[in-house]
């Protein structure tokens, strides 16, 4: 059985679809990663499955449970962490008190203390800055503080949203080696990127995305046969601008 399983979703604002019929999955192990260009609905289909955009049909399982109409915080408790697209750190708090805050469903102090001391261990260069304003970390720090904080709800998948977007190339480096090894702790990824090439190296299987719709999609087994099928994804035409509908 899937941890994540998104049946036939369909994301609107208004007239404008966002995501129409898109339906997939997210095993326990798995780094999913879906591609496409601006506007191709990636952004909406992730929050849809945390309940902060509207779905106007299909169905969201999550770890057996039909999660469709929950709402978000009852969702985040069930094990799923969304690492929003361009970070949305609390710039004015310190490091410790953006991580505090991802763990803001845990009442117990020592809870909170074991989970920051987990977080300092992974990400050092966090416990370094742990009173450091954290709109004064780098974009690549500012990165590691928001999947800190996505883990410090103990999340069973998290859903990041293009993670390396805006990074220098040595700091997106950095955010690929983490997201392995989230992966490798065993935690399911579901993860939007335009970094095609990224995608290629990390991903166990990946979706692409045009007009709210799959127009591609490839399996692990795929994947691993070498360097060939997934740069089929690399070669495809992604357009720069907008789709609108
Ligand atoms: P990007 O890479 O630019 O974030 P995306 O693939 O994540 O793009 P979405 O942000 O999900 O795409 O947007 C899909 C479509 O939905 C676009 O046409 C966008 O303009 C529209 N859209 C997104 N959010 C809203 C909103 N809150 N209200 C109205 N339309 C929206």
């Amino acid at each position: 059985m899937p941890l994540l399983e998104i049946s036939n979703v369909v994301v609107r604002y208004g007239a404008v679809t966002a995501v129409q019929d898109f339906s997939g999955s997210v095993h326990d192990g798995d780094i999913v990663v879906v591609l496409g260009p601006n506007g191709a609905g990636k952004t909406s289909l992730l929050r849809s499955v945390v309940g902060l955009a509207p779905k106007a049909g299909g169905r969201v399982v999550f770890d057996g449970a039909d999660v469709t109409n929950w709402r978000t915080h009852r969702i985040s408790r069930a094990g799923i962490a969304l690492v929003p697209e361009g970070r949305r750190i609390f710039s004015p708090l310190s490091v410790e008190d953006n991580l505090l805050i991802g763990a803001y469903a845990r009442t117990s102090k020592r809870d909170k203390s074991q989970l920051l001391s987990d977080i300092f261990d992974r990400f050092p260069v966090l416990a370094e800055r742990r009173h450091r304003q954290a709109g004064l970390l780098s974009g690549g720090e500012q990165q590691m503080l928001a999947f800190g904080r996505a883990l410090m709800s103990s999340p069973k998948l998290m859903m990041m949203d293009e993670p390396s977007m805006g990074l220098a190339p040595v700091a997106v480096d950095i955010v690929m080696s983490t997201v392995q090894s989230i992966a490798a702790s065993g935690i399911a990824v579901l993860m939007v990127e335009q970094n095609a090439a990224m995608a290629q190296e990390l991903a166990t299987s990946a979706i692409v995305m045009e007009r709210g719709e799959i127009i591609e999609s490839a399996a692990s087994g795929k994947i691993s046969t070498g360097v060939g099928t997934l740069s089929g994804f690399v070669d495809l035409d992604i357009p720069d601008e907008p789709a609108r509908r």
